[in-house]
């Protein structure tokens, strides 16, 4: 990995870069662990980056070509596991804290994979789906070298689906002559995907969920829930959690959100959703604007689940809410974390909250390689059982160093991930 020069550093020193975000975390933990310096630096930096040129015959015959990036970050404990993005703003840095995060996660929950993530920078509503498949391909193509089952093994993440995974792995399967379908997760069901893989991140968030607020005190039924977001996460969240009794009072998309404070009827919204493409319209709620003044919303648990800053140390002070779980990537900034502990809100933090998806991608990949599928009620007991535990983990482990949940959880992933290297030694 190259050294990056001194103004690119400084330029990364702000709250909104998610690596720098990522490092004050690791560090406070890192502090608390005693993490000697070298070990510190090893698992700090990604182990292996990759940028590609991925030239593109859009559908009019004009040649364009986008940039890509795959970064793994730590494969000690398994193969690199991370989804992959597509978005106009995507940039290194994100990716590769996008990537550390998947080895905290990966760790934290305990399924046997470092941490990778990838990202293509394009605005995918407007390609056509033969100018996706065409951008998926070459790019699977041109980070080939680097995935594989025992490798790299990518997932959907922002703006790709199981689509986009069946011609990633008929991609490397052409490649490598055999239909290979561990190489990826998140695929169809027909194609060697999981049962619950889909609502896996949700059901995660819903299990997380109600996990703290039994520590809290809070019943499902006296809980005003605020959702950022509709997609994957947020959608299929909210379904869950509306589905145990939690009132969900709003729910936001990319063009706004919406309110009824006497509970939103979720499978109507997502309907309405899947029709028209919006939640704006929506009959049972008020209209509001979206963005991050949704945030403020007076109610017990806030779930953003959406993208990365969207709680900053400028709308921190204002967001009124018991518990926050955290269904995107990075939804609070390093400097927002430390305001909300001072103000005694309870985070849930990504690292923990979102660990369904990639624990159900754990459970097709191991299927995958078995070649034998589990039914539906196996794959969503055997994922309660994990978060379940994963939480309980992180409570003891922040009673232990008297610390956030948030911390508490990197506290964990580190050690985890230390004491591999410790046994491992360093290959010289
Ligand atoms: N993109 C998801 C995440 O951020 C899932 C990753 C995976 O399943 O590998 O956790």
């Amino acid at each position: 990995m190259s050294t990056a020069p001194a103004a690119e550093k400084k330029a990364q020193a702000n709250e909104f870069n998610p690596f720098e975000s990522m490092a004050q975390l690791f560090d406070t933990a890192a502090d608390h662990l005693g993490l000697d310096r070298g070990l510190r630096e090893v698992l700090r930096l990604p182990d292996r980056e990759m940028t590609v040129a991925i030239p593109c015959v859009m559908d009019d015959g004009r040649i364009e070509v986008f940039i890509g990036y795959r970064v793994q970050h730590n494969f000690s404990r398994g193969p690199c596991k991370g989804g992959i993005r597509y978005a106009p703003d995507v940039n290194l840095d994100e990716v590769r804290a996008l990537a550390a995060w998947m080895t905290w996660k990966c760790a934290v929950v305990d399924v046997p994979f470092g941490g990778g993530k990838g990202g293509v920078i394009c605005d995918p509503r407007q390609l056509s789906k033969n100018e996706l498949e065409r951008i998926t391909r070459r790019y699977t193509a041109a980070i080939l070298d680097i995935l594989g089952p025992d490798r790299d093994v990518p997932a959907p993440d922002m703006n790709t689906n199981e689509q986009t995974m069946a011609w990633l792995m008929d991609t490397y399967s052409m490649h490598v002559r055999k239909t290979t379908t561990a190489v990826v997760t998140g695929k169809p069901i027909a194609l060697g995907g999981s049962r619950g893989r889909t609502e896996a991140t949700g059901r995660g968030v819903l299990f997380t969920t109600r996990e703290a607020c039994k520590k809290l005190g809070i019943r499902p039924q006296d809980a005003r829930v605020v959702v950022q977001g509709s997609g994957n996460v947020g959608g299929i969240g909210a379904m869950l959690l509306h589905r145990e009794g939690y009132r969900i009072i709003s729910m936001s998309d990319q063009y706004g959100a919406i309110r009824n404070d006497k509970g939103l009827d979720v499978p109507a919204v997502l309907q309405h959703l899947k029709a028209t493409g919006k939640l704006q319209g929506f009959a049972g709620a008020d209209a509001i604007p979206g963005g991050k003044s949704q945030l403020e919303i007076p109610c017990d648990v806030l779930v953003p689940a959406a993208t990365e800053n969207q709680i900053t140390s400028e709308n921190a002070p204002r967001i009124q809410t018991k518990l926050i779980v955290e269904g995107a990537n990075g939804p609070c900034t390093a400097t927002a974390s430390r305001m909300l502990d001072e103000r005694g809100i309870m985070v849930v933090p990504d690292i923990l909250a979102n660990a369904g998806g990639v624990t159900v991608s754990y459970f097709e990949w191991v299927q995958d390689r078995m070649g034998y599928f589990w039914t539906e009620e196996r794959v969503n007991s055997s994922l309660e059982q994990i978060m379940v535990k994963s939480f309980e983990d992180v409570s003891s482990v922040s009673v232990k160093y008297k610390v956030s949940m948030r911390i508490a959880a990197y506290i964990l992933a580190i050690d985890r991930v230390a004491t591999v290297y410790r046994m491992r030694g360093l290959f010289a």
